[in-house]
């Protein structure tokens, strides 16, 4: 016998002798007690020898089988195709490999995973066929259960109502959910995951690496994404869970598997935009109660800095008469003048204790991105009445600011108000308010710009001195001048500086700058998308 690739194994007819005949023998025992089931046919199909594993497998005897034609084992199951691929590649002397539904001799069918090798003379004409085949039913029942479940997984991964994305240990996407690419088209962002990985890096700090190596999770991490322009900040919870898995053949001896992260991202952008226009209504009323008893305060320091004029002058006019206090005349005098005095501070000390004490505020984590987006929304009608564009452009990722929420807020709000009063008064055409906030190491920036007058150089110092105006007070007593001064206080207070910028020519940018403490105690590692 010959195979088409092996000249030299012997042939079936004519027995050898002698040493050929130990070779033949050892060859016969070989493909006699060998673990595939062989069989070896004519040009025509038709059994000449089968093996042992062949009678295992097929339930057939050899001296039931021998004789009959290969197709004997035919289920009829199998498509009239794959016979006629078979045959048209055996009959061009090359080997087929495929895979054919068998009947074994007890009725059960099993699926066989066949090769058929040509076996040739030395005319090169196909003498006989060898079939080897394997019944690989459970493999393939194995295969199926594993794909069945694999459809299963997907399915369902897919349905989830969140997005969830699993990522390969150098965090690429492996695996990705239907409201994950949702979640892409929406965002604009062609691989979320980055952008939610930066920012939950940035938060988790030292504690992702320590996950990440002990295959740990975290869950419902609150995120906010801060688009920008007119798109919506949205608001995600988000959970990670590190495993190891390995699909490679590296963990076939016991190497270990690759780390995996599957990340799910929940929208409750519904949930918190209702918690925030209940805080934002909260907050006006707070503001208006605010401003209510800012404006006495206002009120009154003006009155005592109006009061504190002229006892000045007094007080000097008493100090020049005292040195002459001779007659008995400039004596009379300078009584009256103390009991002026005397009365003048009596009515500051009396103004003094009508003065309303300013609400007291406690430190809280704050995200001045957020700040910023809900001052915008509280003077909405009033840039809405006076037709300015807004144009907000918050930093993608911004440190968290400890600090007092109000006080700063009321400090964003009277900028901003400023900036609408400047446009609205200068009856500009083209009224455009632009917001921005970055980050880098050192501190937050925000500039607020407006296409207003923009204000003269010169007073870009005296600005922020108390009852400094460059307007007419109105009726509802606004334009005091303390506005600038107060913002100036609230914005130092919370380590940070607030200046025009002398640069800007159209209009009027005023840039404020809070410092990162050394420490990073003001930051506490904590970091907040936008
Ligand atoms: P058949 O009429 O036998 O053949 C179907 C189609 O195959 C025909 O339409 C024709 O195109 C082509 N064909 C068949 N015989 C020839 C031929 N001699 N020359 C050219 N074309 C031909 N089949 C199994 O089902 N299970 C097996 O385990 C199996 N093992 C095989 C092992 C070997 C070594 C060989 C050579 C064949 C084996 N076959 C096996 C194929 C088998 O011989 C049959 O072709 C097949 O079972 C289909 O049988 P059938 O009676 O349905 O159709």
């Amino acid at each position: 016998m010959k195979t088409k690739t092996g000249p030299d194994t012997p042939r079936l007819s004519g027995l050898p002798s002698g040493e050929m005949a130990t070779q033949w023998n050892l060859y016969a025992e070989t493909v006699e007690q060998a673990p595939v089931a062989i069989s070896i046919t004519d040009d025509r199909a038709n059994i000449l020898y089968v093996n042992q594993s062949f009678t295992e497998t097929t339930g057939y005897a050899s001296w039931e089988i021998i004789g009959c034609n290969e197709s004997m084992l035919s289920d009829r199951q199998t498509p009239v195709a794959v016979y006629q691929s078979l045959w048209n590649t055996i009959l061009a002397k090359k080997t087929w490999n495929g895979c054919l539904i068998n009947r074994h001799k007890d009725g059960t069918r099993y699926l066989a995973e066949l090769t058929i090798a040509p076996i040739v003379d030395a005319d090169g004409k196909t003498t006989h066929y060898i079939g080897m085949h394997r019944d690989i039913t459970e493999v393939h029942n194995l295969e199926q259960q594993v794909k069945n479940q694999k459809n299963l997984i997907e399915t369902v991964f897919d349905s989830m109502p969140v997005a969830a994305v699993l990522l390969n240990a150098s965090l690429e996407k492996v695996l990705a959910n239907r409201m994950y690419h949702i979640l892409a088209q929406e965002l604009e962002y062609d691989t979320p995951a980055r952008l939610f990985i930066a920012i939950l890096k940035n938060d988790l700090a030292g504690s992702w690496e320590k996950l990440r190596l002990t295959t740990g999770s975290f869950k419902n991490h609150e995120v906010r994404i801060d688009q920008g322009g007119h798109l919506p900040a949205r608001w995600f919870e988000c959970s990670g869970n590190w495993f190891i898995h390995d699909d490679t053949l590296d963990s076939f001896f016991g190497e270990p598997g690759e780390n995996y992260l599957l990340l799910t991202l929940s929208d409750i952008t519904r949930q918190r935009k209702h918690e925030e226009s209940i805080r934002i209504n909260a907050m006006r009323a707070l503001i208006a109660e605010e401003e209510k008893t800012r404006s006495v305060r206002e009120a009154i320091q003006g009155a005592i800095h109006h009061i504190h004029g002229p006892l000045n002058q007094l007080s000097a006019a008493r100090k020049l008469l005292g040195r002459r206090a001779d007659t008995q005349e400039n004596q009379a005098l300078l009584g009256i003048f103390d009991q002026i005095i005397v009365a003048s501070q009596n009515s500051i000390s009396q103004l003094e204790g009508c003065m309303p004490a300013s609400l007291s505020h406690a430190d809280e984590s704050i995200n001045i991105n957020q700040l910023l987006h809900e001052t915008i929304v509280v003077l909405t009608d009033r840039l809405l009445a006076g037709g300015i564009v807004v144009e907000w452009k918050p930093a993608a990722v911004l440190p968290i600011l400890i600090g007092k929420e109000y006080p700063l807020r009321s400090a964003f709000k009277h900028i901003i108000e400023n900036a609408i009063d400047a446009m609205n008064e200068a009856a500009t055409f083209k009224r455009e308010l632009k917001i921005a906030t970055r980050a880098d190491n050192n501190a937050i920036h925000v500039t607020i710009e407006d296409s207003g007058p923009g204000l003269s150089p010169d007073l870009h110092i005296r600005a922020f001195e108390p009852f400094f105006t460059t307007r007419k007070n109105d009726k509802r007593g606004r334009h005091s001048g303390m506005g600038l001064a107060m913002a100036q206080e609230i914005i130092n207070q919370h380590l940070g500086i607030i200046q025009f910028d002398p640069d800007y020519q159209e209009g009027c940018r005023v840039n404020l700058q809070f410092s990162l403490t050394p420490s990073g105690q003001q930051q506490q590692g904590l970091f907040n998308h936008g």
